[in-house]
């Protein structure tokens, strides 16, 4: 017998000592790091969370309740019963399968009228379906990403079922060393910013933390992967872990499977859909520029069937010897701080990946409650001694100020943003000022996924801040639908706006203008003294932004391999504040808040200055060892 039919088996006598026999079990089974058990009393398990939290807690690992599949239907046949039982009133738009769940999402445009009176109707689908409803208000701003990896996992059903058996069948190996000991090797992204790696090891395991590419130059540097461990040779990994969407985080990913990976990435379900779509953007950008990307579409394919997501909070093995939990980061959506739990009680280290330590208009601040930690892992972008920042209400005065100026003289407002995070932030604060007449009303244009990803946000309102959610979900008072927001979706809509002579905002990508459609609305505008272009985020060293922001008055840009001069007479303005980065004084005080202090801080993710100042800071106010490692070094932790 396997090593892991024996973890079934204990698995499923612990199971059947803490269920009563009313409670039908008809199977446990593992499904990659998960324990599936099928139930023919679905209703009981439900009514009774604390069954399921016991279990979890006695097994140690991440449990799914799941209808006998005897009394599922295919979905075919429950689709139809399920539209059968709704009133048509309910506005039903979408109805989604998900069988790793066992659940069935429903979306409709009144959640309320869908569900029925305390819930009765959904009682009549589990009767008539033996699915579980899940029933949510559909997308405001429905996602065409979110669309295609749904229906993509669909497809890839069967295919994937084997690949989480595999993964089972590699977490409950046995251990077979008598060593104990944890060492993290920096691969990239240790005093600097862009393509953010680290290889978390015991003797058992690896894991490889974010895998991003380079965000500065060219935007094509990888981590260093030729350390013996890897020697490119990547099938010894166990699993990756993306923080975030973001690409200096994760904008590697696929290309791991061209060069031989096969196994699982482990991110929040929000991470998944924005990575893919940044992802999907990397490769047109580069194309668009006559750069080679390091990928194509077929390997964010591969990427996506090997993903498992795991929400905030789901304690998870990813490892024989080693366990993930996922906590808010506070950055972007989805973001994550990811917390290992390694051997039976040995050794705790968390990741930060970038963190924001402070409410912000979409996001709660990063979790600081960890049950144990030892060492974290903490960025540093703003780590430097100057490096303080306004507050999120001071930022959105400023920005109201320079916005206001340049509309009243007549002059337009191009702002560079990442298309996740920053864009999300500006359109909140423009729609709220304009709706108080704080800026006069012009359009905002939105160029460059910037829509796109604003649709995933209102797919995932459970992963925005209280008030926005209450915002969107309760009072269907949407910030994000309001009538000044205009999507350009073709080059010839960008040619109009381009042409155009009324004042108007422009929000587009990319934030550090190393690429994107932002660089067309510069060339056309940089020239006339009225107009202002302002930054709301990091510009990293190299990238254009940067050099503007240093004062830079003429450059020389590359158009389809031609140069182009352009003299910047428009204004330049850097508005402090808007950063999903912590600030040094939040850096500081994050670590200060933490629940259980750890006893090492490893800094990374920032220049080299900011790196080693922010770690000598960390270390005379609190007393805790600390290190700023250069890449390739490996730090021992335990
Ligand atoms: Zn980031």
């Amino acid at each position: 017998m396997g090593r892991l039919e024996d973890v079934i088996k204990e698995v499923r006598g612990a199971i059947r000592n803490i269920i009563s026999s009313e409670i039908d079990v008809s199977d446990v089974t593992m499904e990659g790091p998960t324990v599936v058990v099928y139930t023919k009393d679905i209703d009981k398990f439900a009514e009774n969370p604390e069954i399921v939290k016991q279990i979890a807690q006695t097994i140690r690992k991440r449990i799914l309740i799941r209808p006998d599949p005897k009394i599922v239907k295919p979905p075919e046949v429950a689709e139809d019963e399920i539209r059968k039982c709704i009133p048509q009133d309910a506005d039903v738009r979408e109805i989604f399968f998900d069988a790793e769940n066992g659940e069935v999402t429903i979306e409709a445009g009144n959640p309320l009228k869908a569900s029925g009176a305390n819930g009765a109707i959904e009682n009549q689908i589990k009767k008539a379906t033996g699915w579980v409803p899940r029933i949510v208000r559909a997308p405001p701003i429905p996602s065409k990403t979110v669309e295609e990896i749904r229906k993509l996992l669909r497809e890839y059903d069967a295919e994937r079922k084997k690949f989480l058996g595999e993964v089972s069948s590699r977490i409950c190996r046995l251990l077979t060393k008598q060593d104990k000991w944890v060492r993290v090797t920096s691969l990239g992204g240790f005093r600097e910013v862009g393509r953010s790696a680290s290889l978390l090891s015991t003797p058992e395991s690896m894991v490889l933390i974010d895998c991003g590419l380079e965000t500065s130059s060219d935007g094509n540097g990888t981590p260093y992967f030729y350390i013996p461990e890897i020697k490119n040779s990547f099938s010894e990994i166990d699993a990756i872990v993306v923080t975030h969407a973001h690409l200096d985080h994760c904008g590697l990913v696929p290309a791991l499977y061209k060069f031989g990976y096969n196994g699982p990435v482990y991110c929040t379900p929000p991470t998944r859909d924005l990575m893919t779509l940044l992802q999907i953007d990397y490769i047109r950008v580069s194309q668009a520029e006559g750069k080679k990307p390091l990928y194509e579409s077929k390997h964010i394919r591969e990427m996506l069937k090997h993903t498992i997501v795991l929400k905030y909070g789901e304690t998870t093995d990813i490892a024989p010897d080693i366990r993930l939990t996922f906590h808010n980061a506070g950055h972007i959506l989805g973001s994550a701080i990811a917390h290992f739990h390694i051997g039976e009680g040995l050794y705790n280290i968390a990741f930060t990946g970038d963190i924001k330590f402070e409410k912000t208009w979409l996001f709660n601040q990063a979790a600081t409650k960890f049950p144990r930690l030892e060492t974290l892992v903490i960025e540093a972008t703003y780590g430097g001694h100057k490096d303080t920042q306004p507050s999120r209400e001071e930022a959105s005065e400023r920005l109201t100020q320079i916005v206001r100026e340049t509309l009243t003289k007549g002059g337009k407002v191009i702002i560079p943003v990442f298309a996740v995070g920053r864009s999300q932030e500006v359109m909140i604060v423009l729609e709220e000022k304009m709706k108080i007449g704080d800026i006069p009303p012009v359009p905002v244009y939105l160029d460059g996924m910037i829509y796109e990803a604003t649709g995933i946000h209102t797919t995932y309102p459970e992963y925005l801040n209280s008030q926005l959610r209450q915002l969107i979900i309760e009072s269907g008072e949407n910030p994000f639908l309001s009538s000044v927001f205009q999507k350009v979706d073709s080059a010839e809509k960008r040619e109009r706006i381009l042409g155009d002579v009324e004042s108007c905002i422009v929000l587009a990508t990319s934030g550090m203008m190393n690429g994107g459609p932002i660089m067309e609305y510069f060339r056309e505008w940089a020239d006339d003294g009225k107009n202002t272009l302002v930054f709301v985020g990091y510009q990293g060293e190299g990238t254009l932004g940067r050099r503007l922001q240093k004062g830079l008055k003429e450059i020389t840009l590359n158009v389809k391999g031609n140069p182009y001069e352009v003299k910047v007479e428009m204004a330049i303005e850097t508005c402090e504040g808007f950063s999903g980065h912590s600030d040094r004084t939040q850096l500081l005080n994050y670590i200060g808040s933490l629940d259980s202090r750890p006893e090492r801080v490893i800094v990374g993710h920032g220049e080299e200055s900011k790196c080693i100042e922010l770690a000598s800071a960390i270390y005379k106010k609190y007393g805790i060892e600390t290190k700023a490692p250069m890449n390739l070094e490996t730090v021992r932790v335990k």
